[in-house]
């Protein structure tokens, strides 16, 4: 069975920012990129315009900056598999890769599997209807896109990141609605109190998201009051999900230590995890900041990470 120094499982921006410097490095890095689990590139193949990645001052489009990290990865000989790692095996060393068709050994691993944004299974929401076409679970990725301009917005949740979402979309919305199951905000008083105090914003309470209607883009939504299940509809222009995300460590099987959340446990400042040799970097480590450019940095930190402990064990 070939034995590597580092693997990296993960194609999103942790990943393939990993891969450069790694293989800048010479450490020949193997990238398991996915197949059936999801698009090469992670969560920015799912955007459109990406405005807010430093380097591109006129915007680039989330599939486009994707393709430039994978070919520089590429460039610098990152050796690139694409198939799904069905399972690990961090008990002995060096560690098992099972892919869904190559077995591997590896010194060390960076872990860069991302999370999922969770969506409702609601009528009108799913592939094929309005996702992506006006329903989505990015505002930051997908809020400046002109379909949404001057339009009401219906962010549903009521965490931080519904907060966050509303108060962004107030840029380009003409009001935003944030739709929230319950009768309180699950959002820190900060944020809270900054969605109450905004004049462009309305707090929808005990309200689901029932339905979205629309033609070639969002024009309605139904919402249901969840004390009297009564309906009501309401013009719609957009529909930002905002209830979550969760991180893809179900293949893990419970080898490294995970936080409540389920995202991999790092120690502070590092992006080592329980297991020593073993590296986390990007969303799947990250519950607070999850942006492309916050995940190419840790990325970048997991490969360093890695040589020296490398280097330490006389292998790099
Ligand atoms: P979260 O705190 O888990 O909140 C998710 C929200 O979605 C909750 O209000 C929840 O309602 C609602 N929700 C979940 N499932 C739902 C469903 N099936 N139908 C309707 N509503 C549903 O997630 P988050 O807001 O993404 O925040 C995650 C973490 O990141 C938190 O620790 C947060 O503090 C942090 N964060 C921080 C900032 C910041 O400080 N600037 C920004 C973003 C995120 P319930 O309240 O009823 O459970």
């Amino acid at each position: 069975m070939d034995r590597h120094r580092l693997v990296i499982i993960g194609s999103g921006p942790a990943g393939f920012t990993a891969a450069i410097y790694a293989a800048r490095a010479n450490l020949q890095p193997v990238l398991y990129e996915g197949f059936l689990s999801g698009p090469s590139g992670g969560q920015l193949m799912i955007t459109t315009e990406v405005e807010n990645y430093p380097g591109f001052p006129d915007g680039i489009l989330g599939p486009k900056l994707m393709e430039n990290f994978r070919s520089q990865a590429k460039r610098f000989g990152t050796t690139i598999l694409t198939e799904d790692v069905e399972s690990i095996d961090l008990s002995k060393r060096p560690f098992f890769i099972k892919g869904s068709q190559t077995h591997l050994l590896a010194d060390s691993l960076i872990i860069a599997t991302g999370a999922t944004a969770k969506r409702l299974d609601v009528d009108g929401t799913r592939d094929g209807e309005f996702w992506q076409k006006g329903v989505t679970a990015c505002a930051v990725c997908d809020g400046a896109a002109p379909i949404f301009r001057n339009k009401p917005l219906f962010v549903i949740g009521g965490g931080d990141s519904a907060v966050e979402e509303a108060i962004f979309l107030t840029k380009y919305a003409s009001r935003v609605y944030i739709v929230h199951r319950r009768d309180s905000l699950r959002a820190s008083k900060i944020m809270a109190a900054r969605a109450m105090k905004n004049p462009k914003i309305e707090i929808l309470w005990n309200r689901e998201l029932h339905k979205v209607m629309g033609d070639q883009i969002v024009r309605k939504v139904i919402l249901q009051n969840v004390l009297d299940h009564q309906s009501e509809e309401r013009d719609a222009g957009g529909v930002f999900f905002a209830i979550g995300h969760q991180p893809n460590t179900a293949f893990l099987q419970g080898q490294l230590t995970l936080n409540g959340a389920q995202y991999i446990a790092v120690k502070k400042g590092t992006t080592c995890t329980s297991k020593a040799g073993v590296f986390a970097a990007g969303d799947v480590q990250d519950p607070v900041y999850r942006q492309a450019i916050s995940a190419a940095g840790t990325g970048c930190m997991a490969a360093l990470d890695a040589e020296r402990y490398l280097s330490k064990k006389g292998i790099a």
